[in-house]
């Protein structure tokens, strides 16, 4: 579903991707996970076009994203994108985030958009919370929200980046049983994320990053088993 190979990318003199590659197969989870600064972010955004690449191929579904002659916006409609911080548009209610792309973009009509929605909603547990605005809701409330608005593009591969690193613990948990049942029912997803045990349970492989490359890219069992770098070693004891 997702192939990545050779990317480089650098801003400005700063190489912060170095030759990276990987593969994400339909249904497949992969973790990304590796210190600040590795690459990490960059890495997904480049995925569904959010950053340039100065060298490499990167193809979704078959489509070259660096190609000029992709209709980006397109591509990137069919990706659903979860941050850090929600981004949800704080003037809208739960309901109209989540309808908004699909009416706009899908040309879906209100009644079915909102009928998909409600379903959505129901499925990450906040059926009841339609009508409210973003900032009526706790953080892990706002980001289910905004893994409900992203699944209602149908979209055919999830990035996350950091999903629940903004998150108070007690609300990582319910954020972290929404991604691993959307794993469960065979989405594609790409998570970087520093919640080992959701890597552990959930991701079918680890790509560990680290100073624009990735050192390591193996099943979940090996790589917590025994990470095969030094610097997957040190990572793991730092933050397990
Ligand atoms: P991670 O997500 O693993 O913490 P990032 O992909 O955010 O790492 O960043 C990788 C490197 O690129 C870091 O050195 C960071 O400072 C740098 N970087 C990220 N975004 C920009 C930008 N817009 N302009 C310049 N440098 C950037
Ligand atoms: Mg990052």
């Amino acid at each position: 579903m997702i192939a990545i190979d050779a990317i480089s990318k650098s801003y400005g003199p700063l190489e912060v991707l170095k030759g990276c590659s990987t593969r994400v197969a339909r249904g497949e989870v992969v973790v990304v996970c590796g210190p600040s600064g590795s690459g990490k972010s960059t890495l997904i955004k480049c995925v569904n076009g959010l950053e340039a690449f100065q060298s490499g191929t990167i193809t979704v579904d078959g489509v070259s994203v660096g190609d000029r002659r992709t209709d980006l916006a397109k591509l990137r409609s069919r990706i659903g994108m979860v941050f850090q911080h929600f981004e949800l548009y704080p003037h809208l209610t739960v309901l109209q985030n989540i309808t908004l792309a699909p009416i706009k973009v899908l040309r879906r009509s209100p009644k079915e958009a909102a009928d998909k929605a409600m379903a959505l909603l129901e499925r990450v547990g906040l059926a009841d919370k339609a009508a409210r605005h973003p900032a009526q809701l706790s953080g892990g409330q706002q980001q289910r929200v905004a893994i409900a608005r992203a699944l209602a593009m149908d979209p055919i591969a999830m990035l996350f980046d950091e999903p629940t690193s903004a998150l108070d613990p007690e609300m990582i948990k319910e954020v972290l049983d929404v991604m691993g049942e959307l794993a469960a029912e065979g989405m594609t997803m790409m998570v970087v994320t520093h919640e080992m045990g959701f890597a552990r349970r959930v991701a079918d492989r680890v790509v560990f990053m680290d100073g624009g490359r990735i050192l390591e890219d193996a099943p979940s069992e090996a790589f917590f088993a025994a990470p095969s770098t030094e610097r997957a070693r040190g990572f793991l004891s730092k933050i397990l």
